[in-house]
């Protein structure tokens, strides 16, 4: 079995063709970061436009890359939820008229559901397993119960952690920072956080009293956002100057974001093992997306999976952020599970926002 796998879900045009064992066997990815960061975030339009523009010579190259004929795939596997409603087009429309004009399948993928089995490609994971998807864009804990069965733990109620990261990071304008000039929102703040005192600044981690896996990070942002005016006032400096306390600022962001997604992770696997839906020794827990990349983010999540004897994987960094060899292989699950392959795509439509799985954070918080 071949799938060919077509990722148009934010910012990145991205494919590959992956084999029944995983091999990835040709992959081409085209990343709109660099525009994106001259607008200060992403404009749809713009992501659209450059999704066309790039979309024929990716998939040309993941497919000259891979040595197979187009004729010799089994199917083809899109993004099609969730996502942004521009960018999930132009990836639907080309399969559209690519699996018309080859006579394949379609197998239609959920952006998600993708990232959590990604884990499955790189090591042998068997169902069921935990998944944590923090992200910029992303933030749940699911149960993974099967190629296409998640049961949804928690859940971001407002914004990411990866986004409250580079909220903060902007903010405290480390781009003019001389050692984190380059580097993304969070991973500035990873590198600055090891100069400071997390200590210095009292931050509460959120939702510390809620009875669910939940997340939040707006309220953090705010609190964070008022030390950030105050500590300016008291050094006479500039919105847009870099402050001295800077570091410390940093290191208690870091450290009760760190907090709080480990905190809420220990309650899901707790009430996973509790009901039996996990084991009691040896269950996995995966991690992935930007912010699972932070190393101090993984220490504490390492401290949640001694005590309750879980296992922490990780994907390697490349397979964690988006990627067209994560929707290849979820084609590849899907047709070994026999689900979800259409014959006919008449009426198939994207889906701009489409929760993952089964919502049961209602009943982990009434269990509590
Ligand atoms: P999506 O959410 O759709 O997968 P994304 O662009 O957010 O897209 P990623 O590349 O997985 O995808 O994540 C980027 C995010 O991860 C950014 O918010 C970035 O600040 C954050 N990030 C990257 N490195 C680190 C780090 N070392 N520590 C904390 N956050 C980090
Ligand atoms: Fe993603």
């Amino acid at each position: 079995k071949l799938v060919l796998g077509i990722e148009t879900s934010c910012d990145d045009t991205a494919a590959a063709v992956v084999d029944e064992t995983g091999n990835v066997l040709g992959e081409a990815i085209h990343s709109q970061t660099e525009v994106h960061l001259k607008t200060g975030g992403i404009i749809p339009p713009v992501a659209q436009q450059l999704h066309r523009e790039n979309i024929q010579r990716i998939v040309q190259e993941a497919l000259s890359a891979s040595r197979v004929s187009p004729s010799e795939l089994s199917a083809i596997a899109t993004t099609t939820k969730p996502g942004l409603a521009l960018s999930l087009g132009v990836g639907l429309s080309f399969s559209l008229q690519l699996v018309d004009q080859l006579k394949k399948p379609f197998i239609p993928i959920h952006h998600m559901e993708a990232h959590a089995l990604t884990i499955r490609l790189t090591n042998n994971v068997e169902f069921p397993f935990l998944v944590l998807l923090i992200s910029g864009g992303h933030c749940l804990l699911a149960l993974v119960r099967g190629v296409s069965d998640f049961l949804l733990l928690g859940k971001s109620l407002d914004i990411a952690p990866g986004d409250m990261l580079d909220k903060v990071a902007r903010r405290l304008s480390l781009r003019k920072h001389p050692e984190c000039s380059t580097m993304s929102g969070g991973k500035a703040i990873e590198h600055l956080a090891k100069q400071g005192n997390k200590l210095l600044f009292d931050l509460k981690p959120p939702m510390h009293r809620a009875k669910n896996c939940d997340f939040s990070f707006s309220g953090l942002q705010n609190v964070v956002d008022k030390i950030i005016k105050q500590k300016e006032k008291e050094e006479g400096i500039e919105v847009g100057q870099i402050l001295s306390s800077a570091a410390d600022i940093a290191a208690a962001v870091q450290h009760t974001t760190a907090c709080h997604i480990a905190k809420r992770t220990h309650r899901a696997i707790l009430f996973c093992q509790q009901r039996g839906l996990l084991a009691q020794t040896n269950a996995v827990l995966v991690a992935s997306g930007g912010v699972a990349s932070n190393l101090y983010i993984r220490k504490a999540l390492e401290i949640v999976t001694n005590l309750t004897q879980c296992i922490l994987l990780c994907p390697p960094p490349r397979l964690c952020t988006d990627n067209g060899v994560m929707i290849a292989w979820n084609g590849i699950e899907r047709l070994r599970a026999g689900l979800g392959i259409l014959h006919d795509t008449e009426g198939i439509r994207y889906e701009p926002k489409c929760p993952l799985g089964v919502d049961i954070s209602k009943e982990v918080g009434e269990a509590a």
